[in-house]
């Protein structure tokens, strides 16, 4: 049996996000362009003799009870495959918390993998993918990765070809959204017909591999409810467009800006001006990362 596994849990980025109803159970159907970044969070797994699922993490506010989503998900297979062992988890966060980048969720699927490979539990990726919905709409994606299509409550992924190499710059403002706030405060109804990003324009634009139609029509539909609650995250934006982003874009419910950049020069100038320069007030954690395609990794994390 494997006694230490180490994990990458990887954060998204939405090139676009719609939502086409609310459902009867309170999810909604939703069309989503997912795109893994290259910022993790490290998992390691501990194998112990007794049993039990012991967390550790280097943030104080997270829960290391049931409530983490690594515990849900470690909890998961473990009780289905009878797994008389114990686990320890350390979580060393580095995606920005309640901001739209599914930090929990990826952590959920990285410790889904962990543990059907510690275990040897012979799941495979799509079994595992069945198993994550349970956890979270967004945590099958997150043991897909790469660049795909979102639909559904965010269980049916179609994979979509790899984004052109980019960079791309991360800020979050100082404030934390709850998902369930932005959804139950969105007004489908009231909104207009632009206000729908052309999800379809998108897969077009990736499929010819144009990062310049991609970047011409990110959209996401969640920025009518959060940008109204934070006008912050529309000066982020402009700021990042300022600094030379081809476009920039809120990511899930925000508060996350991420803005696109063709020219790595002007990405690092980006950087350092909102790091340490006169616009450094605006956000709290600022980012220097890039697209991240999983078929650069061959075993599966
Ligand atoms: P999404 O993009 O899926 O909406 P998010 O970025 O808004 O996700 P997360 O950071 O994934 O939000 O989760 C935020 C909430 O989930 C917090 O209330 C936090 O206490 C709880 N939580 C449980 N487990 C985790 C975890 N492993 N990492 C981060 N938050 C967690």
């Amino acid at each position: 049996m494997i006694r230490h596994l180490g994990l990458k849990a990887y954060g998204k980025i939405n090139l676009g996000l719609d939502v086409l109803r609310r459902r009867e159970d309170g999810y909604h159907d939703v069309r989503m362009i997912m795109q893994t970044v290259g910022l993790y969070d490290k998992i390691d797994i501990y194998l112990k003799e007794t049993p039990g699922i012991e967390i550790v993490t280097n943030l104080f506010y997270l829960p290391v009870n049931e409530n983490n989503l690594v515990y849900k998900a470690a909890k998961l297979l473990m009780d289905e495959f009878h797994v008389s062992h114990g686990i320890r988890i350390t979580l060393k966060k580095f995606i920005p918390v309640s901001a739209g980048m599914a930090g929990g969720s990826s952590d959920a699927a990285a410790v889904l993998f962990g543990v059907n490979k510690m275990f040897q539990l012979g799941l495979s990726r799509e079994e595992l993918m069945k198993r994550g919905v349970k956890i979270g709409a967004d945590v099958p994606y997150c043991v897909l990765r790469g660049t795909a299509l979102s639909e559904g409550i965010g269980e049916v992924l179609t994979p979509l070809p790899d984004m052109p190499q980019c960079q791309v710059l991360i800020a979050k403002p100082a404030v934390g959204v709850s998902t369930k706030f932005v959804y139950d405060n969105l007004n489908l109804e009231g909104l207009k017909a632009e206000d729908h990003p052309d999800i379809d324009g998108i897969i077009e634009a990736i499929k010819s591999h144009n990062i310049h139609q991609v970047s011409q029509r990110l959209g996401n539909i969640l920025e009518t409810v959060t940008i109204k609650e934070y006008p912050v995250i529309e000066q982020i934006k402009e700021k990042i467009k300022e600094l030379g982003a081809v476009n920039a874009l809120m990511s899930g419910s925000g508060p996350t800006v991420f803005g696109i950049f063709v020219s790595p020069k002007a990405a690092e100038n980006a950087y350092e001006e909102l790091r340490y320069g006169e616009s450094k007030g605006l956000v709290k954690q600022v980012y220097l990362t890039n697209f991240y395609n999983t078929k650069e990794v061959t075993n599966g994390q």
